[in-house]
């Protein structure tokens, strides 16, 4: 079981309550985020330097996290976990990736969608400590290769798009030999991933373009910012909804 060292969460006062109001807090603070950030693009590139001094300044304590640049890496963005050397069950520090300029190592206006996506991923594990731990924990068990392989085979690719056959043939064959309450873990941390990314997309492409239309004086001309629509993640999260109450279901009566 990993432990969550202090320095990668908020304060109690400031993380309990109920999911949904969890989730709320990291939409505001992801509000509160872009309207610093975008007010700190003077030219269509900013430091590194400036985009830590403007997280330092919404985040409500202190928290230990690093940027790294996403280039040359088989990812666009990403927030990683990650444990300290001295103490390798211990969670203590957060890497958050994203794309940057290659020439000056700067972040770029036009990378708005992914820096507002990765930056609304980590508001949401600081204010989600527990869920961050078990995610972190079903990673080393057992669960790897499900968690690993039917997430990102069939849930987060773009490849997986018959729906149809997620819902009555991949998915059934994954829970099949699972009891059930490790169909439970394993759809409620498929489903928090699933609501997570969701909303990542929507805060990315709503604040990619936000940006470009503020600072038009900066850029000559307006880029596409991709919704990520061609995921399906909405409708694959309705999928692993109905899963989850057909388990509790089943549980109810026995099967
Ligand atoms: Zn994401």
């Amino acid at each position: 079981m990993f432990k969550i060292s202090p320095n990668v969460k908020l304060p109690l006062n400031l993380s309990k309550g109920s999911y949904s109001k969890r989730l709320d807090s990291a939409q505001k603070l992801t509000d509160k985020f872009f309207d610093k950030i975008s007010g700190a693009f003077i030219e269509k590139d900013i430091s590194p330097d400036v985009f830590v001094k403007n997280i330092e300044e919404v985040l409500p304590s202190k928290v230990n996290y690093k940027l790294e640049s996403s280039n040359g890496k088989d990812l666009e963005g990403a927030v990683i976990l990650c444990t300290s050397e001295q103490n390798p069950s211990e969670i203590s520090l957060y890497k958050i990736c994203f794309p940057t300029n290659p020439y000056d190592g700067k972040i770029s206006i036009y990378k708005t969608d992914s820096f507002m996506h990765e930056m609304f991923h980590f508001f949401c594990e600081i204010f989600n400590p527990k869920h961050t731990a078990k995610a972190a924990e079903l990673a080393e068990s057992r669960f790897r290769y499900y968690d690993d392989f039917f997430y990102n085979e069939y849930i987060y690719n773009k490849h997986c798009d018959d729906l149809n056959n997620l819902k009555d043939v991949l998915l059934p064959d994954i829970l099949n030999n699972m009891p059930i309450s490790e169909k439970v873990i394993f759809l409620q941390n498929c489903r928090y991933k699933l609501l997570e990314e969701v909303k990542a997309w929507e805060n990315g492409h709503k604040y990619g373009i936000k940006n470009q239309e503020i600072h038009k004086d900066l850029i000559p001309e307006v880029v596409y910012v991709d919704d990520g629509s061609e995921f399906q993640l909405k409708e694959k999260l309705k999928i692993v909804t109905e899963a989850l109450k057909t388990v509790f279901k089943d549980a109810r009566n026995g099967k």
